[in-house]
């Protein structure tokens, strides 16, 4: 009788198991025919060839053709992974990263973090067994320091090589330099169809493999007159498109976080309104900061009848391709680093994109059939206002972190090294005054103990002197909480366009005195008390994601601490400390209130507003450090905390004089900065 009852449960279960087993295969199935249809794969053979016959090779391709995803695989099953030797590829962008290695961990049915894994700062998704490992090109360049040769890689890809960031510049100078001494090594230049043959010549004129790739003809539309809101602009053109085109994906491009969830929020509304008069809209955001459990919507199917909208950032121009895009919106824009090297006042700017980008952003709308961009900006605009081509990120960026990592990796002279476009020579010169005067170099331009200590850390050279000062100071439990959350910055409070006020005042409540940076750290020790609670964060419009993240860096960086051989040691109430350790790295930003109001810059008297979120909006005191500057419509302060004066000549006395820091008031400075007047009983 049991036997009986258990018997039809048995075959059930069977049944369900060959069901599964069949979805399995299908799956299976669908994978190889996409991968047989991509433009790459008719090429596989030829391409392997040419690997095998030369050891530099520059690869172009249209974005989309298989580049990123299956050339590993193809060199993974050519044997180029025998013996645990690895397949490395580098990729401009964390988001990219990460998604392709799912991907690709998919295609092969492995679980992604074992034979295919992913690296990105202050996360780690590889093992042991990891052969196939995509990682940012940050994350590359940091692993010189590991292992100067890098003897594990079989072959190195860099890859989206056109997008010519910081960190891929310096990389082609230093594969370059390994691939002469280890013969073995295979290199291979991945790009979209730009700069091929400039690629070639840096690499001795290595041969240049060009895939073919399919293109079906985009019309272009402008705008008669230039549009004063984009994003408006842009969400009406898309509800425009909805409306009366036939269907097929729409991907609008837009600068940044913020700006996708404003017009995601728009979009919600007014198709809210429109009801069941419109067929379903899905919108589909997808940025740098987005949690990747989210990511992966961009890339879901559209079902029959509906239409799906993705916002991205310029991330969707060449670094992931998304499938079905019928129609591009092109506002013109993208955030971009623009770095002063004579004030060294480095910002995030809303640039207008180059000629070069306006149309790889319009090549989306064409890799399926015939497609539409729409320019939200004039043709006059397009043909006299954008720029050929973007400029190289080495050549409008901070240099300071590459610096300390070229010099940790014992290359001395930096005015030599075999850049591909040399940065300009005063941002050099002001990387190398920099850490000097954060005591990472000596007088000769030599790494310092410090300095060595300061490379452990993956940030930049303020934040690790920063950290590192917090041994003196006795707060690195607080700084490194503080380090981790300026880490997520702008995403720790929530505030939801219909809860202004609600969100405001919550906010509000963190605030203590001293300033932003001690009211971050408010939030995360609230948050630790609660042991880590979703409600806590969802009652005190706090993005609970955002601090589960802080909790994964500050973990990370707690890890480092050994090795730098610091005692984590707390002082939460002490934040006169705080400060003056965060003084320590950020001396550079300070700022003091002028006679009219004002806030300058001190070394270069430039005007700088406190931003409106911040929690010194209303105090206004005489002397402020500033974590980070945006110009949006000025130059807004964003984390600003409250110091002292005498602070600065206590912790960087070869960089101010006294006579710079005398505050107005008649007063004196103090000759012996050490430990004077209140400073040390002064807490809150
Ligand atoms: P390339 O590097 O030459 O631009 P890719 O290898 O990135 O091309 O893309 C090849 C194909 O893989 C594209 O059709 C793309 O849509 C698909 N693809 C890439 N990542 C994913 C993903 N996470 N999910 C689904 N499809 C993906
Ligand atoms: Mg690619």
């Amino acid at each position: 009788f049991v036997q009986a009852l258990q018997m039809p449960g048995t075959i059930t279960d069977k049944a369900k198991e060959e069901v599964e087993l069949s979805e399995k295969q299908k799956k299976k199935l669908s994978i190889k025919e996409t991968q047989r249809s991509l433009p790459i794969y008719p090429f596989k053979g030829g391409l392997l060839e040419a690997i095998e016959q030369f050891q530099v090779l520059i690869i172009e391709g249209e974005t989309g053709s298989g580049k990123t995803t299956q050339i590993p695989q193809y060199l993974y099953k050519a044997g180029f992974c025998k013996d645990g030797m690895k397949v490395g590829c580098t990729q401009p962008r964390r988001v990219a990263a990460m998604s392709v290695a799912a991907r690709v961990a998919e295609e092969m049915g492995f679980k992604l973090g074992n034979e295919v894994g992913y690296s990105i700062r202050f996360e780690d998704c590889t093992s042991e067994r990891t052969v196939i490992k995509y990682m940012t090109d940050g994350m590359l360049l940091r692993e010189f320091l590991t292992e100067p040769d890098l003897k594990t890689y079989s072959v190195l890809i860099i890859d989206e090589a056109h997008e010519r960031t910081l960190h891929t510049d310096v990389l082609f100078g230093l594969v370059k330099d390994i691939a002469r001494f280890r013969p073995d090594l295979k290199l291979l230049i991945s790009s979209a169809t730009l700069d091929a043959e400039k690629f070639s010549q840096f690499f001795d004129d290595a041969p240049v493999f060009r895939i073919p790739g399919r293109r079906f003809p985009v019309d272009i539309y402008y705008t008669k007159a230039p549009e004063a809101d984009y994003i408006d602009a842009a969400v009406v053109s898309v509800l425009q498109i909805h409306c009366t085109q036939p269907e097929g994906d729409v991907l609008v491009f837009l600068t940044g976080q913020e700006e996708i969830e404003t017009a995601s929020e728009m979009l919600m509304e007014r198709t809210r309104k429109l009801g069941s008069k419109i067929k379903e809209l899905i919108i589909a955001p997808i940025y740098a900061n987005l949690p990747s459990d989210l990511q992966s919507k961009i890339f879901d199917p559209t079902p029959p009848g509906a239409r799906k909208v993705v916002l991205a950032t310029n991330i969707a121009e060449t670094s992931l391709t998304i499938d079905g895009i019928k129609y591009v919106i092109d506002p013109g824009f993208c955030k971009q680093n623009s770095y002063n090297a004579r004030t060294g006042m480095e910002s995030l700017v809303v640039t207008p994109v180059s000629k070069a980008s306006a149309n790889q952003r319009a090549g989306r709308a064409g890799r399926v059939s015939a497609g539409k961009c729409f320019r939200l900006y004039t043709a006059w605009a397009y043909k006299n206002e954008l720029e050929d081509n973007t400029v190289p990120e080495i050549q409008r960026t901070n240099l300071g972190n590459v610096v300390l990592l070229l010099k940790s990796l014992g290359i001395n002279d930096l005015i030599h090294f075999d850049f591909m476009d040399p940065p300009p020579h005063e941002t050099l010169v002001l990387a190398l005054e920099q850490l000097y005067a954060l005591g990472a170099l000596n007088h000769k331009g030599e790494l310092t103990k410090l300095g060595r200590r300061m490379a452990e850390f993956p940030v930049d050279p303020m934040l690790s002197k920063m950290i590192l000062a917090s041994e003196r100071y006795k707060c690195s439990k607080e700084i490194l909480t503080i380090t981790a959350m300026l880490s997520v910055n702008n995403a720790v409070f929530y505030r939801p366009k219909d809860k202004v006020v609600h969100a405001d005042t919550a906010r509000q409540n963190f605030f203590l005195p001293g300033g932003d940076h001690i009211t971050l750290m408010n939030v995360y020790n609230q948050w630790e008390e609660t042991a880590h609670s979703t409600q806590w964060c969802f009652e005190n419009f706090i993005q609970y994601r955002s601090m589960k993240r802080a909790r994964d860096v500050r973990d990370q960086l707690e890890g480092l601490m050994e090795r730098v051989e610091i005692e984590v040691t707390s002082n939460p109430l002490d934040t006169v400390s705080i400060r003056k350790a965060i003084t320590a790295g950020f001396f550079y930003h300070t700022a003091k209130l002028d006679k009219g109001g004002n806030y300058r810059t001190v070394k270069h008297n430039q005007t700088v507003m406190v931003h409106p979120n911040s929690s010194m909006f209303e105090d206004r005191p005489k002397w402020i450090i500033y974590h980070e500057l945006v110009f949006t419509t000025k130059e807004f302060m964003r984390q600003v905390i409250e110091i002292e004066n005498g602070w600065l000549l206590e912790v960087a006395p070869h960089y101010y004089k006294a006579k710079e820091l005398e505050d107005g008031s008649g007063r004196k400075m103090p000759k012996n900065t050490g430990k004077t007047r209140a400073d040390v009983t002064r807490t809150y």
